[in-house]
């Protein structure tokens, strides 16, 4: 036997399961909306060419259009100025788009503030309960938003003050980006940044250092309750769109039952 058949038999027989993190991808996903004066994302579409008809009698295809940040994606280093000369999502290490997962829950604390932040008090007390984050691997942040995803409005949650949904504190984001070895950071939201960090300093600190690091980033996850504080291992393929500042990716995880 080796690691792979092994692995095969625990997949097959249940041991280890696989838990889809991904969002459905349709026009209804939800996607950023940035304020005037800023150039906003197109929404995810299918374009029919044919359906069995007389452009195609027997087969079924669409052309899509979409946006590099809809749905659940990867964010390059490449997204953010202060990762401007660092990889696009084509050059994503392969090595590490498999990896180690950390989750940090603060649903309950984000259930009663859609504002919520982490900070790095959150990542120590983590540490002490856990221990260390993953070395080169992946922490994803569950808040509970998965649950809003199904709906735009609840999803994105803005009112006349702007958006309000969790994210990192300026500190935190330096933290996790300089004084960590995480190759990644994923939550359940539209983007890693809280709705409100536009009027942070830096603005949106999490895309400022993680990117700025050559991290990546990694957005609109779902089922992380499904997953244990340490010892998942997720999968995240990202298209390989050369020149690409993010992608629409599959993300899977592995968790032993
Ligand atoms: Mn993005």
């Amino acid at each position: 036997m080796t690691v792979l058949t092994d692995l095969v038999s625990a997949v097959s027989g249940g041991s280890v399961e696989i838990v889809d993190l991904t969002a459905p991808l349709q026009a209804s996903t939800p996607i950023l909306n940035l304020p005037e004066p800023f150039a906003n994302t197109q929404p995810f579409a299918l374009h029919e060419i044919s359906n069995y008809d007389a452009a195609g009698p027997g087969w079924y295809w669409n052309n899509i259009s979409t946006g590099e940040h809809v749905g659940t994606h990867v964010d390059a280093p490449n997204h953010w100025i202060t990762g401007r000369e660092s990889a696009d999502v084509s050059a994503a290490p392969v090595k590490q788009l498999i990896g180690p997962a950390a989750v940090l829950d603060a649903s309950d604390r984000v259930a009663d503030n859609p504002d919520f932040l982490l900070e790095v008090s959150d990542i120590h007390a983590w540490e002490a309960q856990h221990g260390p984050l993953p070395e080169g691997g992946w922490l994803l942040f569950r808040t509970g938003w998965d649950a809003r995803s199904h709906d735009s409005a609840a999803f994105l949650n803005v009112d006349e003050n702007g958006s309000h949904t969790p994210g990192v504190s300026v500190e935190c984001a330096k933290y996790l980006a300089e004084e960590t070895t995480l190759f990644g950071f994923g939550v359940e939201t539209v983007g890693t940044d809280a709705g409100g960090a536009g009027a942070f300093d830096p603005m949106f600190p999490c895309h400022h250092y993680f990117l700025g690091s050559g991290k990546f980033g990694l957005t609109q996850l779902q089922n992380l309750a499904q997953l244990p504080p340490t010892g998942a291992v997720i999968v995240v393929c990202p298209l390989p769109i050369v020149g690409g500042s993010g992608s629409p990716a599959r993300v899977l995880a592995m968790v032993s039952r």
